[in-house]
């Protein structure tokens, strides 16, 4: 429960969340070349797509570069699992 599923008006993939929505997004908006990244591109930043094929934010340990930067704490992995 509690993830909110967020389609992408622009390319009609599905994701579970805003943050794995945000993170297909590439390109700079000053430059106006914002746009989604293709399938591929998703996996290769390590994306994953779940059972309903909603995708999924990349594990810890292979994440996007501009997402790393708007999650710093994200870069080291927890102490423990929950
Ligand atoms: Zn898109």
């Amino acid at each position: 429960m509690g993830i909110l599923r967020s389609v992408c008006p622009t390319c009609g993939e599905i994701f579970a969340g805003v943050a794995a929505f945000d993170a297909h997004r590439t390109g700079s908006f000053k430059q106006r070349t914002r746009r989604c990244m293709s399938r591929r591109e998703m996996q290769t930043h390590g994306m994953t797509r779940n059972e309903k094929g909603w995708w999924m934010m990349p594990l810890v340990t292979n994440v996007a570069p501009w997402f790393v930067e708007m999650t710093p704490s994200s870069t080291k992995p927890p102490d423990r699992p929950l």
